[in-house]
């Protein structure tokens, strides 16, 4: 039971300490895992009793990571309930659309939140109770009728035998984000999440101990923020929530003063934090690892971290519906010996497999393709927290018939197994009949000088098919100057990838997930026409 590690981290490392910068304040709370045990009795409780929550039933949260959020984590799938973390950067009709499809029956949410809850309420009609987690001194930011978080749990007791349940049980509901067509659900059950925890607590995976200091940057509304509020408790490592700033400054700050070792989260974070490092002449010298996923790791943001700041960058690739781990980037002994810039094209890659990840490689027509380094085809997977359906019969031709999960992703793994995504099926820019990744091109443009952030994306092309068109955000006072950016890719890409067009854009949009949204892009640029065409 997903109760157990909360349990475990009660009794064994009762006085380890979960550190919040409070979402409602700003302010820093503090409190041990053996008292987030006794206020999770009492949410437990107040659940029960006062919200009437039952087994199965949905309970939404809308909520940066913070120790309230952790303890929902923990009652809600402890009383046999399922938690619904919703993410707050969707559309609010998308929002809506979610809350009804899981018929949740309450929405816990932080006050920054309030606007969102002040206009969707109406239109949920399966939620019964809404609860502002905070105190009641907050609760003007909020006109629909609601609970308090602190009052709801003030008067409950600390007694609460958590229940022992079937562990394929649900416990809990995370949506895809939805960039094509409605988002689709997946459950995480005791039993995934349980090893999905285990798993990551490998030495060569997270492998997080009870002398590491753990900050998820990485949302707890987005796959369980890659699942550290299950592994940190498990192994009685510090956990580090940074609430709703998650700008340079305020991560940097937590950094230092809790001695944050390790962190987690989505390339855009670390760029933003670089960024903040290189104005301010700033240093991270407790950091000793990024976990970093999500999308692919640029180079030059692994150079800078590794060569001027000392941190291990450390790749991971997973996915909602794969709880979310699937593979991560740890050198083998044999390539500890190597130069520097070999390791670097290891380090570049997705990574090996973590156990009970099973994986294939198929072209398409189904056929499995050899680990060679260069056969790069669909990436199917299945394991103990694989999703084998989308909740409520979504997506079933995401799922093959012999029970594998085609993740839309085109990879290829080379002899020691380590994988290289190429692209997501969709943005793959086939041209003349070949491929070109859109990520290595990415990657290469951002280690031009001025380029902040590059997106490739197929054009229509009346020769080729399709040729890469290169979107760039250049960095702040640099010069938009596209023909620099495409000599600087002469040297670095295969001739033929070289974009036929550089376009520049004030704002790269970003998605719900902070990356970049390719699909906005193809509409932003519908009718675009390259501007030398021979036919
Ligand atoms: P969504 O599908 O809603 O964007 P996910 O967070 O589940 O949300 O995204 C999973 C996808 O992100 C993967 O299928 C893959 O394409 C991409 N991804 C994740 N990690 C990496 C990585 N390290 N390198 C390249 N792509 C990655």
């Amino acid at each position: 039971m997903i109760s157990d590690i909360l349990v475990h981290a009660a009794k064994c490392h009762g006085d380890q300490e979960i550190v919040s910068r409070l979402p409602e304040s700003g302010t820093i709370h503090r409190e041990t895992y053996a008292e987030a045990h006794e206020r999770t009795k009492q949410l437990a409780n107040a659940l029960t009793k006062k919200l009437k929550i039952k087994e199965g039933d949905r309970v939404a949260t809308i909520a940066w990571n913070s120790h309230r959020h952790f303890e929902l984590y923990y009652a809600i799938s402890g009383v046999g309930a399922v938690v619904h973390t919703v993410n707050p950067r969707l559309d609010p009709k998308q929002i809506i659309w979610m809350l009804d499809h899981a018929q949740a029956k309450a929405v816990f949410f932080d006050k920054s939140f309030a606007p969102i809850v002040n206009a969707i309420a109406k239109a949920c009609k399966s939620v019964k109770n809404w609860v502002l987690m905070t105190d009641k001194t907050h609760s003007d930011a909020v006109d629909v009728k609601h609970k308090t978080y602190e009052e709801l749990i003030a008067d409950q007791s600390t007694d609460f035998d958590w229940p022992v349940f079937d562990e394929y049980a649900a416990a809990g509901l995370c949506y895809t984000s939805g960039t094509t067509g409605d988002p689709k659900g997946v459950l995480y059950s005791h039993r995934s999440n349980v090893l999905h925890a285990m798993a990551t607590s490998a030495s060569d995976v997270v492998g997080v101990g009870a002398r590491g200091v753990m900050m998820p940057v990485v949302p707890m509304f987005h796959v369980n923020a890659w699942g550290v509020p299950y592994a940190a408790p498990m192994n009685g490592t510090k956990l580090i929530m940074p609430g709703a700033q998650l700008d340079g400054a305020s991560l940097h700050e937590l950094i230092e003063s809790e001695d944050v070792s390790y962190v987690a989260g989505v390339p855009t974070v670390w760029l933003g934090l670089l960024n903040y490092l290189e104005q301010e002449g700033k240093r991270i010298d407790s950091v000793q690892r990024v976990l970093i996923g999500g999308s692919a790791l640029p180079e030059s943001l692994l150079r800078a971290y590794e060569d001027k700041y000392g941190v291990v960058m450390q790749q991971g690739w997973g996915m909602t519906e794969m709880s979310p781990l699937g593979t991560v980037n740890v050198l083998l002994p044999k390539q500890e010996k190597l130069d520097r810039e070999e390791q670097i094209k290891i380090k570049l890659k997705q990574g090996r497999l973590v156990f009970g990840v099973g994986m294939r490689v198929v072209d398409d027509e189904g056929k499995e393709l050899p680990w060679d380094g260069k056969s790069s085809g669909h990436v199917q997977v299945r394991g103990p927290w694989i999703a084998s359906a989308y909740y409520r019969g979504a997506g079933a031709e995401s799922f093959t018939d012999d029970g594998w999960f085609q993740t839309g992703d085109v990879a290829h793994l080379d002899g020691n197994g380590f994988m290289t995504i190429t692209d997501r099926s969709k943005d793959v820019i086939k041209t003349g009949g070949e491929w070109i990744s859109s990520i290595d091109l990415e990657n290469a443009a951002m280690g031009h000088p001025d380029v902040a952030m590059a997106a490739a994306v197929g054009m229509p092309h009346p020769k080729w098919q399709e040729r890469p068109l290169l979107v760039v955000q250049v960095k702040d006072g640099a010069e938009q100057n596209a023909e620099s950016i495409l000599d600087y890719l002469r040297g670095e890409v295969p001739k033929w990838w070289v974009p036929d067009a550089v376009e520049f854009i004030d704002e790269m949009p970003i998605g719900a997930t902070g990356k970049i949204l390719k699909t906005k892009l193809r509409e932003i640029y519908k009718d675009y026409e390259f501007p030398s065409v021979e036919a």
